[in-house]
């Protein structure tokens, strides 16, 4: 039995927040005032509810938050789920997102463990104004000395997520595009979406796919490259070929079609889309003290009746009940 909704779409991605605890207070995610709001499971819970995901056809496993490096037992959980193997017999590709402050330390030990991809949250390529979105002094170097670290440790091609807002980082547009290639990784621009804690989301903030295209080829154009169904990105390098560019635009270029996506939030709750206003409570089914099997009908079940896409920016839009920090990202 391999996880599909009722639109077809099969389900192969579990995002497990571990935390939503963090050590950045990022200027368009965070109130600024507000710490955790839900509690943590036993890194054991979120391993036997993996274990059962993975049972439904599950192949790829991103942990987030939060910020998923502040767990305890985060690098044996990681050696855990590469015990685990795919319905097909492969190992699971298991990757964090992280903010990289902590990254310098633990990813060597990742790597170890078997984790096979990292993905690194920056906004900004300039110290000073780092520091100003994260509300955290110093963590510029840090955070590039986790990147470093996490090349080292082989878990290249790192990714970084930059996620853009008009009139506060988008002139980072073209700094990012000489990051990518000076520093080997893919640089990944996101379109903000309205899950910010202080709920300033407005379309104009946006920078849409079409501009950043449009903004990076006056320092130098890009070329599209082959793309994946499920990916979220869509995938650039530049015209000689040196440096990868992605594109998220869940905003200008919804890609819920092709969504293979389901959450586990750090509080054990099912999300079937980032705008859910419902969750689906496998941490209690669970305590309540079922079987795997009652779980894997339950999870059956609930993304049978995965959303069929979100609405942002169209009237009547609902909010999500959750913001993106308490999900996981
Ligand atoms: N702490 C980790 C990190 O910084 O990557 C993981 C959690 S964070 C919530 C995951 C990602 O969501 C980050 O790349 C962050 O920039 C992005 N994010 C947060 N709020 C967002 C929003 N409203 N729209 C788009 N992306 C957002």
């Amino acid at each position: 039995m391999l996880l599909t909704d009722k639109f077809g779409r099969r389900i192969s991605d579990l995002r497990i927040s571990i935390t939503d605890r963090c050590n950045y207070r990022c200027v368009y995610c965070r109130s600024g005032s507000d710490g955790p709001q839900f509690p943590e499971m036993p890194i054991a819970d979120y391993l036997r509810m993996a274990r059962v995901f993975v049972g439904l056809g599950i192949t790829k496993v991103r942990l987030t938050g939060g910020e998923p490096l502040l767990r305890k037992g985060l690098v044996d959980m990681v050696r855990e789920l590469g015990q685990m193997h795919t319905v097909e017999g492969n190992r699971l590709d298991i990757a964090i997102t992280t903010n990289g402050h902590l990254l310098a330390e633990m990813a060597q030990p990742l790597a170890d463990a078997g984790l096979s991809r990292v993905t690194v949250s920056m906004d900004a390529v300039d110290a000073d104004r780092f520091a100003r979105i994260t509300r955290v002094p110093n963590g510029y170097e840090r955070v590039l000395a986790g990147v470093r670290a996490a090349q080292q440790a082989g878990l290249s091609p790192v990714k970084i997520n930059c996620v853009l807002m008009r009139g506060f980082n988008d002139d980072q547009i073209t700094a990012f595009g000489r990051f990518a290639r000076e520093q080997g990784v893919a640089v990944r621009f996101i379109e903000f979406m309205p899950l910010e804690e202080d709920r300033v989301w407005t379309p104009e903030i946006v920078v849409t796919l079409d501009e950043i295209l449009r903004r990076m080829a006056e320092f130098m154009p890009l070329r599209e490259i082959g793309h994946m169904g499920s990916d979220t990105a869509r995938r650039y390098v530049f015209e000689d070929g040196l440096g990868e560019i992605g594109i998220i635009a869940p905003v200008s270029h919804p890609f819920c079609g092709h969504c293979s996506r389901v959450r586990v939030t750090s509080d054990g709750k099912i999300r079937t889309c980032l705008f859910s206003v419902r969750e689906h409570d496998l941490a209690a089914l669970m305590q309540a003290g079922c079987s795997d099997e009652d779980m894997a009908d339950f999870i059956c079940d609930v993304v049978d009746h995965k959303e069929e896409r979100h609405h942002i920016g169209e009237p009547g839009f609902i909010p999500a009940s959750r913001t993106m920090v308490h999900i996981g990202g």
